[in-house]
């Protein structure tokens, strides 16, 4: 069965000190393994994707505006992926294997073309990790469920601002997603 490594919107503000929305230092804290996982997904030609948040400043259709501060503008320092994994991010860009794209809600599925992407390059089982473990991680989960993906959650490359949060997602993700916890 073919799989994919999806590192969710792991970009400066959301991970960094300086973060417009930072999960701060659990978040940093999964840095490296998400290099690690990158690194033995490359190594096996298997994708590796970076669906990632874009917003416009005080965009007055977005519902996030009400939500959150201002958080990954477009062109800008936070919007681009952070420590280790930005640095694995720019060595290998441009090989056919990664996939980065702009996401605009929760779900790295919502209005996006991610499921035809998997379709057609015959993907069935989605690792996900990134940031957070309990928003965007959580509703991409619940969507590849809906869509009869295979979810498998590496524990030790998601995080959280919300330490509550992440612990009941985990546990959602075992117990009603069907995801296997690694
Ligand atoms: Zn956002």
């Amino acid at each position: 069965m073919k799989k994919t490594l999806i590192v969710i919107d792991y970009t400066n503000d959301f991970v960094a000190d300086k973060g417009a929305l930072t999960c701060g230092v659990p978040g940093q804290a999964i840095d490296t393994n998400i290099v690690t996982l990158a690194n033995k997904f490359f190594a096996n030609h298997d994708c590796i994707i970076f669906p990632t948040d874009l917003h416009t400043q005080d965009d007055p259709y977005h519902p996030e505006t009400k939500l959150f501060p201002p958080h990954n503008l477009a062109n800008t320092w936070g919007r681009k992926l952070f420590g280790n994994v930005g640095k694995w991010f720019d060595l290998h860009k441009n090989n056919e294997e990664i996939y980065f794209y702009d996401k605009n809600r929760y779900s790295a599925f919502a209005n996006t073309n991610l499921e035809n992407f998997l379709r057609t390059h015959h993907i069935e089982e989605l690792y996900l990790c990134g940031v957070c473990t309990d928003i965007c991680v959580l509703h991409t989960a619940i969507d590849a469920y809906n869509k009869n993906f295979k979810i498998t959650i590496p524990q030790n490359a998601v995080a959280s601002f919300n330490q509550t949060g992440h612990e009941w997602a985990l546990d959602h993700f075992k117990t009603s997603l069907g995801a296997k916890i690694i």
